[in-house]
């Protein structure tokens, strides 16, 4: 059965006291959520304030970015074993905003994704469509080729274990979030692709997805059978909308929705099966 993962990705947001609040009501909100993993991502300098407050708690920790360098004179970078270090579980890996504001490269992502790897963190690839891609039937093939410059640098087997955050860039921040349609298209399109290259990889790898998601949309996405999900930016500063999101993905859980996805013959189809 895949992992079920909800990441909370703050962004450039908080401050100790504001942190501290949050954290001590989601602790409140999500107890008795058994069935997914929550993972927090706050910037670097909030990272051990999180780690702190979540030992011994369910909550994971994560950054939301390294560097793609093991060590050296790299002034401003962090690196994977500094995360690791400090109890990060683990990482986005080429977020939409690192690519369109920071300039990170297909080629800068495989390799912050294969320092991830070395360092035993999870990288969460993030990879999407722009609206205009979407328009012209080349979200497929975007996606994709963003999935393939990683897989040039690690082969598919450094995807096992790995996540994808399906996150199309015309959904982030914008308040419209993909249709649950629309985005079991593309985890189904995602999944098949790796089946070419291994099948067992991809009816295991869990793929999120990001993009408004919010408490009133969750169920129906977290209900489609390739999600396993969700990456939740600015609806995880509040901790009754990300903890009511947490309980659809739980929900989702218990219904097993997503525990055999569209890769995985049907039971009750499959005349072999008794
Ligand atoms: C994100 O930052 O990855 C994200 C999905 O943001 P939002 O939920 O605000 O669209």
């Amino acid at each position: 059965m895949r992992t079920k993962l909800l990441m909370a990705n703050w962004k450039m947001h908080g401050d100790s006291a504001a942190n501290a609040a949050l954290l001590g009501a989601l602790f409140t909100n999500l107890t008795g959520l058994h069935r997914l993993t929550v993972v927090i991502c706050p910037t670097f300098i909030h990272l051990p304030q999180v780690a702190a407050a979540q030992a011994g708690s369910a909550l994971k920790l994560g950054a939301q970015n390294v560097s793609q360098h093991a060590e050296g004179a790299y002034t401003g970078e962090v690196s994977a074993r500094m995360l690791a270090d400090i109890g990060c579980s683990h990482v986005l890996v080429g977020h939409s905003e690192r690519r369109s504001l920071f300039g990170a490269t297909d080629a800068e992502v495989a390799g912050v994704f294969a320092a991830a790897r070395a360092a035993g963190l999870c990288p969460v690839l993030c990879v999407g469509e722009t609206l205009p891609q979407r328009r012209t039937g080349e979200t497929e093939a975007t996606v994709t080729s963003q999935i393939v410059a990683v897989l040039s640098k690690v082969g598919i087997e450094g995807l096992r274990g790995a996540v994808i955050a399906y996150e199309p860039v015309w959904a982030i921040g914008t308040g419209e979030s993909a249709s649950p349609g629309q985005v079991q298209q593309t985890h189904q399109q995602i999944r098949q692709f790796l089946s070419k290259h291994d099948s067992e990889i991809a009816s295991s790898i869990s793929i999120i997805y990001g993009g408004s998601v919010k408490a009133s949309t969750a169920e129906a996405i977290f209900a489609q059978p390739d999600v396993d999900g969700g990456l939740v930016g600015s609806a995880s500063l509040d901790a009754a909308e990300f903890s009511a999101i947490a309980r659809a993905l739980d929900h989702a859980a218990h219904s097993g929705s997503s525990v055999n996805g569209s890769l995985q013959p049907d039971p009750k189809n499959d005349s072999q099966s008794q």
